[in-house]
């Protein structure tokens, strides 16, 4: 897949911004992966365990332990050739490149310069399904595969914990669902929040509609997420029993003829 389609001058220059790139990761998609977070993401999920992801710019981590730059600005052409170094393993272990964050749909334009550069990569878009329509159709085109996360189908308690509206996720999945694209539905379970009957409920009536769902993923909680808030400069409250065990009601997503597995 290199050079998928020609680059103008504008699309080899332009720049995008990342906090971290993990290389051979395990759990990001088939095979041995690379997975580059993107920085930046327009949801406040107050259960976020990557809150130095939330800005887009780079910015300052302070701790006991000293201060250290989150975010790193790259040319896409960059951060393809880099990512090229260790595409040949990649392939021969069934694998490629995640985009992940943060949320890559806030970068698009420089996610599809990056793509295009890519040799021969197996392309995973691990995405909140936030942002804009036409961008996440056209990122669509050029993936293998999609990781979307649904939380909560209720709007006034997506609103509560995310910050924002589940419109535009709601009609991206649509979007997803008519793409012909293999996807993985991802729930974050929350104790007490996402992990209800009625929203796994409703998360399973939402699957049962789609086209072209592979599967459902039950995700785990984070119990270790409020770690990095104090050297973001950000207080981790979570109005949720962390104690309490999440509800991995795999029965729900079966008795609706869904593949499911707990992460
Ligand atoms: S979508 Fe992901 S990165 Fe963004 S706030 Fe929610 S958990 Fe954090």
């Amino acid at each position: 897949m290199f050079c998928q389609y020609p680059l103008s001058d504008q699309e080899l220059t332009v720049t995008g911004t990342v906090f971290d790139i993990r290389e051979f990761a395990l759990f990001d998609g088939p095979g041995l992966r690379t997975t580059v977070f993107l920085k930046g993401c327009p949801l406040r999920c107050a259960w976020c365990h990557n809150p130095e992801g939330l800005t887009p710019e780079p910015q300052v981590l302070r701790s006991a332990g000293g201060e250290r730059l989150v975010g790193q600005r790259f040319t896409a052409t960059a951060l393809a050739t880099r990512l090229n170094r260790q595409a040949e393993i990649l392939r021969d272990a069934g694998g490629g490149v995640t985009f992940s964050g943060g949320e890559p749909l806030s970068q698009a334009d420089f996610v599809l310069a990056v793509i295009a550069g890519l040799d021969r990569q197996h392309v995973v878009l691990d995405t909140s399904g936030y942002g804009d329509e036409l961008a996440f159709r056209r990122l669509l085109d050029r993936v293998d595969l999609v990781f979307f996360d649904l939380k909560l189908i209720d709007a006034h308690l997506h609103e509560r914990y995310t910050g924002s509206a589940n419109g535009p996720i709601l009609r991206n999945l649509q979007a997803l669902s008519e793409s012909k694209r293999p996807y993985v539905i991802r729930v974050p379970l929350i104790p007490g929040v996402t992990d209800t009957p009625e929203n796994l409920g409703a998360i399973a009536a939402t699957c049962r509609c789609l086209t072209g769902l592979l599967r459902v993923d039950l995700l785990p909680y984070h119990r270790a997420a409020g770690g990095k808030y104090g050297a973001c400069g950000l207080r981790f409250s979570p109005s949720w029993d962390e104690s309490r065990p999440v509800r991995a009601d795999t029965g729900v997503f079966e008795r609706a003829g869904l593949a499911v597995r707990v992460v």
